[in-house]
């Protein structure tokens, strides 16, 4: 199999079939699909998903979930509103969480991930325990279809994400790393981060970000390359830790803008993986 095959984030949106094509013609041969609305997780938009997918040459590698009512803003608010941490909406995101999982598993995709919220750095927190068992409940609905759960980082520093990860106990919980977030989140080094982690690296979003420089805001995402990541150290640390495993281009903006750096990341991740893989 390739190693470190490039792949892009990608939304569901009207036409699956020429978003994939369009994909493939760029170069990628593996996505991240961000989470579909509830209308396409069965029925004949679920059939028109797969049949796009099965004629793209284009491996999806995750299925991210998302929540309605989820918003990125500033720090407070996405420790109100982010993932399963917030409890007036855990129940029924656990719910739509394992119906994510049933679409990804209807297109053969072994693994989901989320942003599961802020997990509190205080283990004696409530929503400390109440994490650790929605997390558990995912996994082994996972596991039940030989899936595996991807936390995102950025939330939590490296040694929280760790703890936590031990503390959940369950094999096929591992990690979607993103170095980007780390630093938007002003959470701590990334590649410290994934010093400690990565052993449960199953996928990696080539992002890039500036440090915040205000108090609960998050900091400012910018093109791979040309944030504080330092992305050849980031993708060198990767090549040291023996992860082989996709490199996921995200770019959360939209437009022309966006098409343009994720074909300048694109460029930049082939030259790195030229420079920096060994020779088979
Ligand atoms: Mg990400």
């Amino acid at each position: 199999m390739e190693e470190l095959p490039l792949g892009v984030m990608m939304g569901v949106g009207e036409n699956p079939t020429e978003r994939l094509a369009k994909i493939r013609a760029m170069g990628f041969t593996t996505v991240q699909m961000g989470c579909p609305p509830p209308e396409f997780w069965s029925g004949e938009k679920l059939q028109m998903i797969k049949e796009a997918v099965g004629k793209s040459g284009v491996r999806v590698t995750t299925v991210f979930m998302g929540f309605r009512g989820e918003s990125y803003a500033d720090i407070p608010t996405v420790r109100r509103t982010v993932g399963f941490v917030p409890p007036e909406t855990r129940a029924e995101r656990l719910e739509v969480g394992k119906r994510i999982c049933d679409f990804a598993h209807e297109l053969g995709v072994e693994t989901v991930a989320a942003h599961i919220g802020f997990v509190p750095e205080d283990r004696s927190d409530p929503n400390y325990k109440e994490a650790l068992s929605v997390v558990r409940e995912i996994a082994d609905y996972c596991k039940a279809r030989s899936m595996r759960f991807a936390l995102e980082t950025g939330q939590e520093g490296g040694e929280v994400l760790l703890r936590f990860l031990r503390d959940v106990g369950r094999d096929n919980v591992k990690v979607n790393f993103d170095p980007a977030n780390m630093i938007l989140y002003g959470s701590g080094d990334p590649i410290e981060a994934l010093e400690l982690v990565g052993s449960y690296v199953v996928g990696v979003h080539c992002k890039d970000g500036n440090w915040p420089t205000q108090a609960d805001q998050l900091g400012h995402e910018m093109p791979l390359g040309q944030g504080q990541v330092g992305i050849e150290r980031f993708v060198g640390k990767l090549v040291e830790i023996g992860y082989r495993g996709p490199l996921t281009i995200e770019r959360e903006i939209t437009g022309e803008q966006q098409a343009a750096d994720i074909m300048k990341a694109r460029d930049l991740l082939e030259s790195l993986k030229a420079k920096l893989l060994p020779p088979r």
